[in-house]
């Protein structure tokens, strides 16, 4: 059995998600003849949608109503325009059509009361997000099911079980095992491709959960170790793991195989097509993970296993990011403390507002947090509520700097990293590139560096070229 996740580009259309299903098929007819056949998919929402749940649910707790009614009637149109251009008609669209309506009147009444409380929870906004997944996978199964196999929609909060730590729930695995043994692989076995809602779950008394932001690659992992996989292919939209992003460097590479241990490392620094958590689930089972480009299927893309072979490729490679924002918060000498600091950094969470990158400087009193450009606002309102708030003894002063970007160089811990970090340094004075702040582990393997957004692109390509890998 082999399962499949597509990311929210990859499905982000309705000419992705056709593609999706091309992709799906063919896969599934070749290893028809496995020992153990079968396919399991697993999907993120379409392209931005957790971004706007988000933003509804916000704008509901706020009591701004017409925005999350708006953002509402937005996602409506968007999917049921979906469901038009890929199915034809018949049943499958009608009840297609029919779920998502029916799944975005809930999603409208549970705004609704969210707008009551005036208050939005780690629980309601888990709660609110898990839509966009639920929408996505109903429309890829329906589209499967018009091409000719079998498939069903499966929300995976029925199969993973976690804890009721909302926005970044912890799974547990024995319990997840045992409803995967009973629902995900029967359905697989008969030949039914189940299209499973990635990062999302539920607690053990059926509370919606997610696994934190990107989870869907974790999920399915979760399931490939739960269901006992021969792999798990994780589809973004590029060529696997590369040397750099290929969209700022021409010459970036694929590399070809890492070890578990060294794509954690990477998925760490942000490379976008994994997520972290993505490693743990399959390490022990040692199932390979094949991270593949579904806008390039043919593309062999970079393969993930316990032990990879002697001859493959060791190189450094740079992850970059870009639409951040940069906050920071300080106060007059005597206010600042340690516990100021841990105090904001819980305070962000708890609203789970995911921080990237942070750095706190004892001499000017201040943290510097780095976020999502699109979590600013909210940010800051957050921060001026509870830190700002003129009647306060102490109150901070919260500074805002826009358009930031991050770059990481990281070289892989059983060689290729000799002085990269002095290396990357000096690559980045000879560029003269500006240097806002700096996140460097002890161990000299990597070095992140939050630079103004605009001289990201020249600064990868510099380091690249620095660091030795163009390839001739
Ligand atoms: N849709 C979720 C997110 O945007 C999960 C994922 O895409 O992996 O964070
Ligand atoms: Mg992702």
């Amino acid at each position: 059995m082999i399962v499949h996740k597509f990311g929210g580009t990859s499905v982000g259309s309705p000419e992705r998600i056709s593609n999706v299903a091309d992709i799906v098929l063919k896969h599934h007819v070749n290893h028809q003849a496995d020992p153990q056949p079968g396919t399991v998919v697993v999907v993120s929402a379409m392209s931005e949608v957790t971004d706007q749940l988000i933003q509804s649910a916000r704008a509901a707790a706020r009591g701004e109503d017409s925005l999350y009614r708006e953002i509402k009637a937005g996602l409506l149109r968007r999917h049921l325009e979906a469901v038009e251009s890929l199915l034809a008609p018949g049943t499958d669209r009608l009840e297609a059509g029919g779920a998502i309506e029916d799944k975005l009147n809930e999603l409208e009444r549970f705004l609704r009361s969210i707008a009551m409380l005036g208050e939005l929870t780690a629980r309601g906004r888990d709660a609110v997000v898990s839509f966009g997944e639920m929408l996505s996978s109903t429309i890829l199964a329906a589209l499967l099911r018009q091409r000719g196999v079998q498939s069903q929609a499966v929300s995976a909060t029925s199969l993973i079980v976690t804890d009721d730590k909302f926005g970044e729930a912890g799974v547990l695995f024995p319990q997840t095992q045992i409803n995967l043994g009973s629902h995900l692989v029967p359905l697989a076995a008969r030949g039914v491709i189940p299209v499973v809602t990635g990062f999302i779950g539920a607690t053990e008394s059926g509370v919606t959960t997610t696994l934190g932001r990107g989870g869907s690659d974790f999920s399915a992992a979760i399931l490939g170790a739960g269901i006992g996989a021969s792999e798990v292919w994780i589809w973004s939209d590029v060529d696997g793991i590369l040397t750099a992003d290929p969209n700022i460097v021409s010459q970036a590479h694929t590399l070809q195989e890492l070890s578990y241990l060294e794509a954690a490392e990477l998925a760490y620094y942000g490379a976008d097509v994994l997520h972290p958590k993505t490693i743990r689930p399959v390490i022990e089972s040692g199932i390979p993970l094949r991270i593949l480009n579904s806008f390039n299927p043919e593309h062999p893309g970079t393969r993930i296993v316990a032990a990879p072979g002697p001859n493959r490729e060791i190189s450094p490679a740079i992850i970059s990011t870009t639409g951040l924002s940069l906050i920071a918060v300080s106060s007059r000498e005597e206010a600042w403390s340690l516990a100021l600091a841990a105090n904001i950094l819980h305070t962000l969470s708890q609203e789970g507002l995911p921080v990237l990158m942070f750095s706190q400087s004892f001499s000017e009193h201040s943290l510097n947090l780095v976020l999502r450009a699109q979590d600013q606002s909210h940010c800051l309102r957050v921060l001026r509520k509870e830190f700002s708030d003129d009647c306060r003894p102490h109150a901070c002063e919260i500074k805002l700097r826009e358009q930031i970007g991050t770059v990481s160089v990281v070289g892989l811990s059983n060689g290729g990293s000799n002085g990269i970090v002095s290396h990357a340094y000096a690559a980045l004075g000879k560029g003269g590139t500006q240097v806002i702040a700096v996140a460097q582990p002890a161990t000299e393997r990597s070095v992140s560096f939050c630079i103004p957004e605009e001289q990201v692109p020249v600064t990868v390509r510099l380091l690249h070229t620095e660091l030795g890998l163009d390839r001739a």
